[in-house]
């Protein structure tokens, strides 16, 4: 998938967002919907995807970028007081050969502790009890 090209309003980001298929929710605004990562590459991995009808942050109009952005901050900021991490990684990819699986616009929030490596990206399927239970801390832990 090359960064230009048609959006497929089948991707499973569109899904979600139009509440035919599911997700552990964190938060929702006019802006963003805020998800748990079932494959999560951390304990807390959480997904801002805003809800503009975008493949990439190429394609996205500046006010929602700038919406989605800030929601990305108060998320990390979230994290930070529900879970502790020691760090926390934003990441964002742009087309199939820099990385990206999903083709609608969205950024990674990853918490990072000193002793527990980063999972493989796209890796392992998470319980759902506990991804259940850190999205009600994190949303709890919301300025
Ligand atoms: P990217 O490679 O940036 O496009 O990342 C897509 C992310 O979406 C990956 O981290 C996947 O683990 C995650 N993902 C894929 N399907 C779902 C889903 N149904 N619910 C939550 N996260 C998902």
């Amino acid at each position: 998938m090359s960064l230009d090209g048609a959006y497929d309003d089948d991707n499973i980001f569109a899904k979600i967002l139009r509440g035919e298929a599911p997700c552990v929710k964190v938060h929702e605004d006019g802006d963003v919907l805020c998800f748990m990562d079932i494959f999560p590459q951390s304990p807390g991995h959480v997904l801002v995807v805003p809800k503009a009808r975008a493949r990439n942050m190429l394609d996205l109009d500046d006010g929602a970028l700038k919406a989605a952005v800030v929601q990305v901050k108060r998320m990390a900021k979230a994290v930070k007081t529900a879970l502790d991490p020691e760090g926390v990684v934003v990441t964002q990819f742009n087309g199939a050969q820099a990385g990206q699986t999903v083709f609608h616009i969205h950024f990674h929030v990853i918490p990072r502790w000193r002793h527990q490596p980063l999972g493989r990206h796209g890796g392992g399927q998470a319980d759902m009890d506990e991804l259940k239970q850190q999205a009600a801390k994190i949303a709890a832990a919301l300025d």
